[in-house]
């Protein structure tokens, strides 16, 4: 938003001696103490470590044997391990956790001499739509302060929005990514489940969970995907899917693409305002060659349902191991083991996590397992087909990231099933497996900004890059 330099134009300046890491590291950091008292993005700001970083890089600079993402100043969420740092995931249960390793994300981008400034504030474990759900207080819209930049990565689309960062890892289980990316304006990727490793990441719902990107541009969001994209021995769920270079993908056109509309994106609950700024740019690549219509998701309307079944069940189990004896807080002065675990999970979850266990142990229950849980299995495969069906045809599918633009800090807190309802475009792409992006488009009559989402078919991410760029270069010659 304010004082936003883009990583190209801060890679020119390195390239030309005009400025160095140490300085440029310095800048930002001065911008976090500062900006972030209003905005409460961060959790930690690794000032310190981000120094000595830039020290070494520029060290490489001057040996001509710096890494590509050089000069790239990044935010990673507190969900992602990071040795030595505190890394908190929102939570009162690991409000004193300390890493002992470094996530293979945050080892990559360490390698091509990204520089780490801060960990980012979130709803707990991920559990949210708005970063109200953090144990560090909420996180603030740097367009209105009186809103929520939505979650439940809100403190690194922050960091992103207000220029605090060039770019942050967040991660995507039910739409994390891309729906704060479109209440603050800024590029939201969410790759291909499989796509990015995520070993180092702490669990909310395995089969969901994916890191994702935040970032100004598609280019630095097509930077930072080719450098942390790809197989990782220590997580069996990483694909070994080739990976291409994704910049080529940034200079096609649209010519000649297939692109499909859901009519069941365009329903009752949609802006009107988002509507209108959608079919614009759905006119802007008819104009520019593409072939667009309306095609059908009808199990779409089942993703809230199915979402919240599988992520709570999920969540119930993998969020066990936070008893007090392995990780994190424990309540002082017990004696007896069982009080020990109620106690201190009573007191170090919050009030959604608490609802997710509930929620999670009841649907995977003996009696209700069947009924719930399994039946949500399969909705998601028949979710699944629905995409397979649109991809025979299409090259890819539009629609708005988010059916409003952000809400009032507090106006959906209490009643969960209205916060669930904002995930209802993102949550159909993790339950097939398919990668999405958000591209800010624009903004509402009140100033707010409206994302763009594309989806396309499983590893499709240089699509999603490609037609991102192609309406982020477009869209202001309209
Ligand atoms: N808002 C969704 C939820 O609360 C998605 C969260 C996420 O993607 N981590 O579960």
């Amino acid at each position: 938003m304010t004082g936003k330099s883009d990583f190209q134009s801060v890679r020119q300046l390195l390239a030309a001696g005009d400025i160095n890491c140490q300085d440029l590291t310095q800048q930002y950091i001065e911008k976090i103490n500062e900006g972030d008292k209003k905005f409460n993005a961060f959790i930690s700001i690794l000032g310190e470590m981000a120094r000595e970083q830039a020290v070494a890089v520029d060290r490489k600079m001057a040996e001509g044997r710096a890494g590509r993402l050089t000069g790239m100043i990044v935010a990673v969420k507190d969900i992602i391990s990071m040795k030595g740092t505190r890394t908190t995931c929102g939570s009162k249960i690991l409000k004193n956790y300390i890493s002992p390793y470094d996530a293979t994300v945050i080892e990559r981008l360490k390698a091509e001499d990204a520089i780490l400034i801060g960990k980012t504030n979130m709803d707990e474990f991920g559990m949210g739509s708005s970063s109200e759900n953090s144990a560090f207080q909420p996180v603030k819209n740097p367009y209105d302060l009186e809103r929520i930049p939505g979650g439940s990565s809100g403190g690194s689309a922050v960091a992103v929005s207000a220029g605090m960062a060039m770019s942050a890892l967040g991660t995507d289980t039910g739409g994390s990514v891309r729906q704060p990316a479109a209440l603050t304006g800024v590029v939201g990727l969410r790759p291909t489940y499989g796509r990015i490793s995520r070993y180092g990441l702490i669990a909310f719902a395995s089969s969901l969970d994916q890191i994702g990107i935040l970032s100004q541009t598609v280019t630095d969001c097509a930077e930072i995907l080719q450098v942390i994209a790809g197989r990782d021995d220590r997580d069996s769920t990483s694909s070994d899917q080739p990976i291409p270079e994704y910049n080529t993908f940034l200079s096609r056109d649209v010519k000649g693409l297939q692109i499909g509309m859901p009519s069941e994106f365009f329903g009752e609950g949609l802006d009107k305002e988002i509507k209108q700024e959608i079919d614009k740019i759905a006119d802007l690549l008819q104009n520019g060659g593409a072939n667009v219509r309306e095609v059908s998701l009808p199990h779409a309307d089942y993703g809230i349902a199915t979402y919240y079944l599988i992520c709570t069940a999920e969540a119930s189990s993998n969020l066990a191991r936070y008893d007090g004896v392995h990780y994190g807080f424990r309540k002082d002065h017990l004696t007896e083991l069982e009080s020990m675990y109620t106690i201190t999970r009573s007191q170090g979850f919050g009030d959604e996590v608490k609802r997710r266990i509930m929620l999670g142990t009841y649907v995977l229950s003996a009696g209700y397992y069947e009924a719930y849980y399994r039946k949500a299995q399969k909705v998601r495969t028949i979710i699944r087909q629905d995409y397979e069906r649109v991809f025979k045809t299409c090259d890819i599918i539009i629609g708005p990231t988010t059916p409003t633009t952000a809400f009032r800090l507090g106006e959906k807190s209490h009643d969960p099933l209205r916060m669930y309802l904002s995930d209802i475009y993102t949550v159909s792409a993790p339950l097939a497996g398919v990668p999405s992006i958000s591209v800010p488009i624009g903004k509402d009559s009140k100033g707010l900004p409206i994302g763009f989402q594309i989806t396309a078919k499983p590893f499709g991410e240089g699509q999603c890059l490609r037609v991102a760029h192609w309406i982020e270069k477009n869209i202001n010659h309209q």
